[in-house]
C-alpha cells in the first residue's frame, strides 16, 4: 500500500516538503512560513510537510492574480474555454492518481475519490460549452433609433475558500466557471487537505504554461482561517466563494458584506429523507444508508434525519438495523470497505460528544456508536455509524454533526412530515421516497420542501453538476456549478446605443438648451 502511495505522490509532484506556491514564483520560502505536517486519517502516517503562507505572501499572490487578470479578461471566452478543456483532459489522464490521493488525504472511499475527480472533469466539460453561451438579453428601447442590451463582464479576482470534505471538486466548480467567465482565481483550500490542492495546482499550471498563459490565472495559497479572513476583508477580491461551516459563512459574509463585496456561500446542511407509507422500502434503504454512512457522514448533503411514516416505521427501522450490521469499516483504499475514517481525532471527539448530548436529551440508540480500536484503526479516526430515535426539536438534531449519526423521527401526515423536514435552521438537501404522485408533487410545491435541493426517490446525498447546487437559510443561499450559476462570477452591464441624430431622454423628459 505505502509503495503505491509513494508512486502516486511522485506522479503528482508531492514531495516531502511542499513549498506551496502561487504561480511559478515560490512564496513558500519565507523564513516566517510555518511548516505543518500532514497526516492521513486512513493510517495515521505523515504524507508530507507543507509551508503555510504569511500575510505578506498573501499580498504578493493577490498582486500576481491582479496582473494576470489584465490579460486573461481580454482573451475571447471560447479560447478561455479551450484552456479549461485541456485542464479537463489532464484531469482525465490523472484521475486514478488524484482520486487515490483524495481518498488517502481526506479518508473517503476510493470510489468516492475517483467520483470527486470525475465531478471535476464534468464541470470542465460543462464550462467549455458555457464559454460560448455567456448570453445577455437585448431589449427594445422606448426611444427611436436606440438599441439596448446587456452583456456580462468578468469580475476580477475570485477568492475560493474550500472545506476538507470535497478537497478538490469545490475548487473546480468555482474555477472552471470563473475562468471561462474571464476571472482569475485564488484558492485557499482547507488546511486539513492541502496536498490534493497542490496536486491540482500542478495539473492546472502545466496547461497554463503550455499555452503561454500567465500562470497567475490560477493561484493557490495554503493557510488556515487567517488567510481566509484576509481574503474576506480584501477589496481587491470582488467575489469570495466560501464553502464550509455555517459559523465560517457568517464570519465571511459579515466581512465581505461590510465592504459591499459579493459572497457565494455553500454552508452546512441538515438533510432529511421522508419515507412515506407508499415508499419502495428496499430502494429507500439504499438511499438512506448511502446518504448516512457514505464519506463517513462528512458530506454537506449527508442524510442526517429520516422522517418515517408510522405505518412503516418499525419495519424500516429493522431493515436499517440489519443493513448497518453489513457495513464494512476500514481503510478506504480497500474497495471492500463501505466507510473510512473521520478527518481527524477532533472530529471523533465531536462525534462522541454529539452521541452523549443526544442521549442526555432522550435519544434512544438502536444502533450504538463509538470509536473503533485496534491495529486496523490505528489512526484513531475510525468510528461506528449509529442510529438514534429522537424528536426533531432536540438541540442536537437541529445541529449539523459532521459524522455518521442518523436520527429517526416518526410522522402521521405528509403535512407534518414536511413541517418536520423544514423545521431546522439549514436548507440544503431533502428527499421524499414515495410512489404516490400527489405526495411527490406536494413535496416539490411551494408548500413543500424549503431546501435548495429537493429529490423524489433519490436520497439527499450527491448531485450532478448540471443543476445549480446550493441551499437556503443557514446553508447560505449560494448556487454553484450548473444551470445559470455562472452569472455570479460576472458583472452585468446594460448598454444603450443611440444611432439617431437627436438626444431624446427617457420618460419623455424635455431638456432643451
Ligand atoms: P470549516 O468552516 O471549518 O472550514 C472551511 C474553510 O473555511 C477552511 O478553508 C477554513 O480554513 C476556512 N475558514 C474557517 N474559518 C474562517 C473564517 N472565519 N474566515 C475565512 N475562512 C475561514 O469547514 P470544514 O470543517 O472544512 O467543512 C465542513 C463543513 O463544510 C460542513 O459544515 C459542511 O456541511 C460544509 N460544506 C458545505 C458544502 C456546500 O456546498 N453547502 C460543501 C462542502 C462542505
Amino acid at each position: 500500500m505505502s509503495l503505491i502511495i509513494s508512486d502516486i505522490l511522485d506522479h503528482l509532484h508531492i514531495n516531502d516538503t511542499n513549498e506551496a506556491f502561487s504561480t511559478s514564483s515560490n512564496w513558500g520560502s519565507s523564513p516566517e512560513a510555518e511548516v505543518k505536517e500532514i497526516f492521513s486519517p486512513t493510517d495515521g502516517k505523515k504524507i508530507a510537510s507543507v509551508k503555510f503562507a504569511t500575510a505578506d505572501e498573501y499580498n504578493s499572490v493577490v498582486e500576481t492574480a491582479a496582473k494576470a487578470f489584465k490579460t486573461w479578461r481580454s482573451i475571447p471566452a471560447p479560447k478561455r474555454g479551450e484552456i479549461v478543456r485541456q485542464i479537463g483532459e489532464q484531469l482525465r489522464a490523472n484521475k486514478k492518481e488524484l482520486g487515490t490521493l483524495v481518498s488517502y488525504e481526506m479518508g473517503k472511499s476510493l470510489q468516492e475519490g475517483y467520483g470527486e475527480v470525475q465531478e471535476m472533469i464534468d464541470i470542465c466539460d460543462f464550462a467549455v460549452g458555457l464559454s460560448r453561451q455567456l448570453y445577455g438579453l437585448s431589449m427594445h428601447s422606448e426611444r427611436p433609433s436606440h438599441r439596448m442590451y446587456e452583456q456580462y463582464h468578468p469580475l476580477g479576482i475570485v477568492g475560493v475558500i474550500s472545506a476538507f470534505n470535497f478537497p478538490v471538486a469545490v475548487w473546480s466548480w468555482n474555477a472552471a466557471l470563473a475562468w471561462v467567465c474571464g476571472d482569475v482565481c485564488i484558492w485557499k483550500p482547507s488546511e486539513k487537505t492541502p496536498l490534493t490542492a497542490i496536486a491540482c495546482q500542478h495539473i492546472a499550471q502545466q496547461v497554463f504554461k503550455a499555452n503561454n498563459i500567465d500562470e497567475g490565472v490560477s493561484c493557490l495559497i495554503i493557510g488556515g482561517r487567517e488567510i481566509g479572513e484576509l481574503m474576506a476583508n480584501d477589496t481587491r477580491v470582488p467575489l469570495v466563494s466560501a464553502t464550509g461551516s455555517t459559523r465560517m459563512g457568517k464570519a465571511v459574509s459579515a466581512a465581505v458584506g461590510a465592504r459591499l463585496g459579493k459572497s457565494l456561500l455553500e454552508l452546512g446542511g441538515n438533510n432529511a429523507i421522508i419515507i412515506s407509507e407508499q415508499a419502495d422500502l428496499d430502494m429507500s434503504l439504499i438511499g438512506a444508508v448511502f446518504g448516512a454512512v457514505g464519506t463517513a457522514g462528512q458530506r454537506c448533503t449527508s442524510t442526517r434525519r429520516l422522517i418515517i411514516h408510522e405505518s412503516v416505521y418499525d419495519a424500516f427501522k429493522q431493515k436499517l438495523v440489519n443493513a448497518y450490521k453489513q457495513i464494512k469499516i476500514g481503510n478506504p483504499l480497500d474497495e471492500n470497505n463501505h466507510m473510512g475514517p473521520l478527518i481527524d481525532q477532533d472530529a471523533v471527539s465531536l462525534y462522541l460528544a454529539s452521541i452523549e448530548k443526544c442521549k442526555a436529551e432522550g435519544g434512544n440508540f438502536v444502533v450504538e456508536g463509538g470509536k473503533l480500536e485496534g491495529d486496523a484503526y490505528a489512526s484513531g479516526c475510525y468510528v461506528k455509524p449509529c442510529i438514534a430515535e429522537v424528536e426533531n426539536h432536540y438541540e442536537i438534531v437541529q445541529h449539523e454533526t459532521f459524522a455518521p449519526i442518523l436520527y429517526l423521527i416518526k410522522y402521521k401526515t405528509l403535512e407534518e412530515a414536511i413541517e418536520l423536514q423544514n423545521s431546522v435552521p439549514q436548507g440544503l438537501s431533502s428527499a421524499i421516497m414515495t410512489q404516490n404522485l400527489r405526495e411527490a408533487e406536494t413535496f416539490l410545491s411551494a408548500a413543500g420542501s424549503d431546501c435548495g435541493i429537493a429529490n423524489v426517490n433519490i436520497g439527499t446525498s450527491g448531485a450532478e453538476i448540471g443543476g445549480a447546487f446550493g441551499g437556503e437559510k443557514e446553508t447560505g443561499g449560494g448556487r454553484e456549478s450548473g444551470s445559470d450559476a455562472w452569472k455570479v462570477y460576472m458583472r452585468r452591464q446594460t448598454n444603450t446605443i443611440n444611432y439617431s441624430k437627436t438626444l431624446p431622454l427617457a420618460q419623455g423628459i424635455k431638456f432643451d438648451l
